[in-house]
């Protein structure tokens, strides 16, 4: 679980940060972007698959690199059948100016892809124009003014390789593939959430496409409007964003975790030791759980996993954090334990890597719940007990409430926890399975719910929900009105409200 220390704080890059070096333009380009459909692009950038009255680099419903291009936009291996009219594959900027007010001229509603997990491709409709972004994926970091500035489809772990090299972080995704442009839309929970909050907090400005076709550089001053809706309105945002301008933070030099691995029938005891944790977890720590059928050579079935990850200055100190987790009071049915050890970004992403495999069909979904009800228990056990298929699984996710929130955000919806049912499954014949286990499972939880779910983690078209406060939800559609008066961003796949 741990490596060597690979990407932990190198004390000559910290003080190259300081000196004020800077490292300008550095294009990961194609190497950071493996799936993609390389004879897609040629095509879309000679023009061979467009209709005449398309200028070059529209690709054509009907033609086989159109559809690579569409398939190579869904991460989810449940790809749905949505087919826009045409895809725009964008070299830059530019092209995205071009492409917005093509699609004006020709009344083509717009979805934008950056790194394409969106779980259920919201980007992904019927008719009008997908516009991919997937291209634009350069990194500058600024070692003097303590910022990067990203193209939307940065992967996370790209990122936090090229700052850790440098001694410092930014809040990335736990999984390494995921895109920082839909991730920071939708808020951004990371391994660091309980001191730095949603990774939307630190964006400092957007260089962001508007519905008319007009490029600007919108930061809390100049556009606080757009900036509070960059700041959480994921897919419901109204506007393609072209390049992230975000702040970056020292890497902490002591990271830790430990390891807690527990058989299913330990189940009464895990969940009322991991519950009653959670209003002492520090901000330092992150301390996820998840269900999941067992990965380890000596135990059959379902087991129960918590991995708390502590980051701090010194090494006594991180170490003191986990302390608590060390004093489980039913340490001795563990089927694994690991005490604290030295823990990386590699290491983390190596374990998400594992979680989640490229290529299998996932029904994702997430509700906020309040844990301290009575009976919010049962439910989890429900889900644990019935999990569909082998690599379906249960993950919660304490959320610290007292995390600072950017003041001009739309980001709106938490409580101490998130419960996130996946239903996972290879074979489409399973995939009305792992929605009706889904959607039980959030049917199960509404009682201990705000009604709300994380932006970054739902599928509203099949569980409706609020993804922001109900004020929020209606500030947002105001501004939508202004920004996108005729709705060619298509917004967001469902109803960011619960049903009736
Ligand atoms: C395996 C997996 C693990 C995940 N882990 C985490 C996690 O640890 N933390 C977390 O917070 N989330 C996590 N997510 C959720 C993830 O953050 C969201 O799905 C996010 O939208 C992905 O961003 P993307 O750019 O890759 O996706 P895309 O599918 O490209 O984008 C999703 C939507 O965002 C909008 N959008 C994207 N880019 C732009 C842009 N440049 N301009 C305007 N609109 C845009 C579009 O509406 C698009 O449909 C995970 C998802 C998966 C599949």
């Amino acid at each position: 679980l741990n490596q060597s220390g690979a990407n932990r704080p190198q004390s000559p890059g910290r003080r190259q940060f300081l000196e004020g070096a800077v490292i300008a333009g550095t294009t990961l380009g194609a190497a950071a972007n493996p799936g993609f459909a390389a004879a897609a692009r040629a095509a879309a950038l000679s023009g061979d698959a467009e209709q005449p009255a398309d200028p070059p680099g529209y690709l054509r419903r009907g033609s086989e690199s159109y559809e690579r291009a569409r398939q190579d936009a869904v991460w989810n291996g449940k790809r749905p059948e949505r087919y826009p009219d045409v895809i725009r594959i964008a070299n830059n900027a530019g092209d995205v100016v071009e492409a917005v007010r093509l699609a004006r001229r020709k009344g083509w509603k717009i979805g934008i892809r950056s790194g394409g997990h969106g779980w259920n491709a919201p980007h992904l409709r019927n008719g009008g124009l997908l516009l991919d972004l997937s291209y634009l994926n350069d990194i500058r970091v600024d070692l003097q003014s303590q910022t990067v500035s990203i193209g939307p489809a940065v992967r996370a772990r790209d990122l936090q390789a090229k700052l850790n090299q440098h001694g410092f972080y930014f809040p990335t995704a736990t999984c390494p593939t995921v895109g920082l442009g839909g991730y920071l839309l939708g808020g951004g929970a990371s391994f660091t959430g309980g001191i730095d909050g949603v990774a939307c907090n630190s964006i400092a400005a957007v260089d962001v496409v508007l519905a008319d076709g007009r490029q600007v550089r919108a930061d809390d001053t100049s556009h606080p409007e757009i900036m509070w809706a960059v700041r959480g309105a994921g897919p419901g945002f109204f506007g393609a964003v072209t390049r992230f301008h975000l702040r970056v933070k020292p890497l902490p030099r002591s990271m830790l975790s430990s390891v807690y691995v527990f058989p299913r029938d330990a189940v009464d005891e895990f969940l009322e030791w991991s519950i009653s944790m959670l209003p002492s977890i520090p901000a330092q720590v992150s301390a996820n759980s998840v269900g999941v059928a067992s990965w380890l050579p000596h135990h059959q079935g379902t087991i129960l996993t918590l991995f708390p990850i502590a980051m701090g200055e010194r090494e006594d100190e991180t170490r003191a954090l986990l302390e608590p987790f060390e004093q489980c009071p039913f340490l001795e049915r563990a089927v694994l334990h690991q005490p604290p050890a030295p823990w990386t970004y590699d290491a983390g992403y190596a374990l998400q890597a594992r979680m989640y495999l490229k290529g299998h069909r996932y029904r994702a979904d997430a509700l906020w719940v309040n844990p301290q009800l009575p009976g919010f228990a049962e439910p989890v056990k429900r889900m644990l007990k019935t999990l569909p298929s082998p690599h379906s699984h249960v993950l919660w996710a304490p959320w610290n409430t007292d995390a600072p929130l950017h003041p001009n955000s739309a980001y709106s919806l938490h409580t101490p926890l998130s419960v996130h049912p996946y239903g996972i499954c290879e074979e489409q014949r399973d995939d009305d399975a792992m929605n009706a286990w889904v959607n039980e499972a959030l049917r199960s939880l509404e009682p201990f719910s705000n009604h709300g779910g994380k932006v970054n983690d739902n599928d509203l078209a099949a569980y409706p929900k609020y993804v922001l406060s109900p004020d929020n939800t209606r500030r947002l559609e105001e501004l939508r009105g202004k920004y996108d008066p005729d709705g060619f961003f298509c917004g967001y796949l469902g109803s960011p409200r619960p049903a009736a």
